[in-house]
């Protein structure tokens, strides 16, 4: 169900790399310290396997998705060969971002370690086993004393990893000026969130293990089967449910604005009435937007202070590029993308969980995958293959999103407009726009901002009297 939540909380976002932890609301953040390591050899190799396959998939993902492969060839190679100095884009990457963005990256890698060992620990010194006998003492219902044993272990894991929480989500932001809020604000928000996610996951759980109780054998492909419905639901009422409790949602103001963008929406064919804007300024100074839900509930979101730092042919591009996710239906295919992984994912992680147990079970006081003592190391089982697989759902997202440009400019025409929102990003998000590739390629979720910004710049095949490649309207 790890996977339920993290995808429900998927939102395309506009346009900068998307960290879990600064889009605000959701289901996302308290279920990921699902995580742990082992140090026995035995149990290693499987794990390593499955990191090696994961990689594998992810140097396949990467040939597939390179954010220019979906360009033509002229505009790949106009693109690469505009000067991408910081004096020509108008950018300068200052000390502070290289910092920011280091720090960031350091932080992603030690934040699923720390994820990891926390796990570990809540395992091996026996804590799971006695808070589920804890909670088969309080009931003697399966499901009810499933739900207490998952609350919890959430409680501990979360105390656990609350200083690295507190550290990235709020000292850090603090520290470059990119939060407005005050710690009282932060903390009530994460409570929030905790008590949300708590209530989502704990009863998903404990069907969970109903489910793999009832089918000792395929109970991979019943979790898989339930996660489809599981995360649709999900994402189509994180808009309508999730999101508003934590923000105010609301039409634009700006009417001249809003006229310029219905009828950029209607050239793009979306009927009106699906544009918000939301008051993210009471959480941050930084800007973005983004698409989410689905059916009834599919929308175009603009944050606040996107509309205050930008300007109108800016704010224009930004949303064609919002337009173009929704019109190709990104949401979806990201979502049929997920699956079709996780069905992989779970059959690994029943073959995975299965040997740990026998590896560490008698150890660790647990039985069988049914015990709700062992959700735990299926959270770390589950956690360490997605992990591996980061490059894969990140290539994947860097592609949607440069198609997404694509589509943007081919509806605008506005190339150097795009090119400044995109440099008033790096600026904003203190991020360097050309990180290390290795970076990008495991966890960037956009392509590098250089990369973007020199491609829009060049990407102009109306000049030459080329048909468009994804906006077919006139
Ligand atoms: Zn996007």
């Amino acid at each position: 169900m790890l996977s339920a939540a993290t995808t429900a909380s998927a939102i395309i976002d506009g346009l900068v790399v998307s960290s879990p932890r600064t889009t605000g609301a959701g289901t996302d953040t308290s279920l990921e310290y699902a995580s742990g390591r082992s140090s026995n050899v035995k149990t290693l190799i499987p794990l390593v396997l499955a990191i090696a396959g994961g990689l594998v998939l992810c140097g396949a993902a990467v040939l597939i998705a390179q954010p220019n492969s979906l360009s033509s060839p002229e505009a790949i190679e106009s693109a690469q060969k505009a000067p991408v100095t910081n004096k020509d884009l108008g950018v300068t990457v200052t000390p502070e971002m290289k910092e920011h963005s280091r720090l960031l990256d350091i932080l992603y890698f030690v934040t699923f370690l720390y994820g990891l060992a926390v796990t570990v620990l809540i395992l091996a010194t026996g804590l799971s086993r006695r808070m589920r006998d804890a909670a088969f003492r309080a009931t003697n219902r399966k499901f009810v004393a499933a739900m207490l044993y998952f609350v919890l272990f959430s409680l501990v894991s979360a105390l656990l990893t609350f200083p690295l929480d507190w550290y990235s989500g709020f000292s850090v932001p603090h520290r470059f000026d990119l939060s407005n809020q005050t710690f009282g604000e932060w903390f009530l928000e994460q409570l929030k969130q905790f008590g949300i996610s708590i209530l989502i996951a704990a009863p998903l759980v404990a069907l969970a293990l109903m489910g793999i109780r009832k089918m000792p054998r395929r109970w991979w492909l019943a979790l898989w089967l339930g996660t489809i419905p599981v995360t649709l639901l999900l994402v189509l009422a994180q808009p309508l449910i999730i999101d508003p409790m934590f923000n105010k949602f609301e039409p634009l103001k700006n009417q001249v604005l809003a006229q310029r963008l219905l009828d950029t929406a209607a050239k793009a064919g979306i009927s009106g009435g699906r544009v918000y804007e939301v008051n993210k300024s009471k959480q941050t100074k930084t800007m973005n937007a983004y698409v989410n839900g689905i059916g009834p509930s599919k929308r175009i979101v603009m944050w606040d202070t996107l509309l205050a730092k930008m300007t109108e042919d800016e704010v224009v591009f930004v949303m064609g590029h919002e337009m173009g996710h929704y019109v190709m239906h990104h949401l979806w295919k990201g979502i049929a993308f997920t699956m079709a992984v996780l069905f992989f994912v779970f059959f690994a992680a029943k073959k995975l969980l299965d040997l740990a147990l026998i590896r560490f079970g008698p150890a660790w006081g647990l039985s069988e995958p049914s015990d709700p003592a062992t959700v735990p190391l299926l959270f770390l089982v589950l956690s360490l293959i997605t992990f591996a697989l980061s490059p894969v759902f990140a290539g994947y997202s860097r592609s949607v999103e440069h198609q997404a440009d694509i589509f943007a400019l081919e509806l605008t025409r506005l190339n150097e407009p795009g090119a400044r929102a995109f440099i008033k990003f790096a600026e904003d998000t203190k991020l360097d726009p050309e990180p290390n590739r290795f970076i990008e390629i495991w966890r960037y979720s956009h392509p590098a901002l250089a990369r973007r910004i020199a491609f829009a710049l060049a990407y102009k095949p109306w000049e030459r009297g080329e048909p468009n490649r994804l906006w077919k309207g006139k």
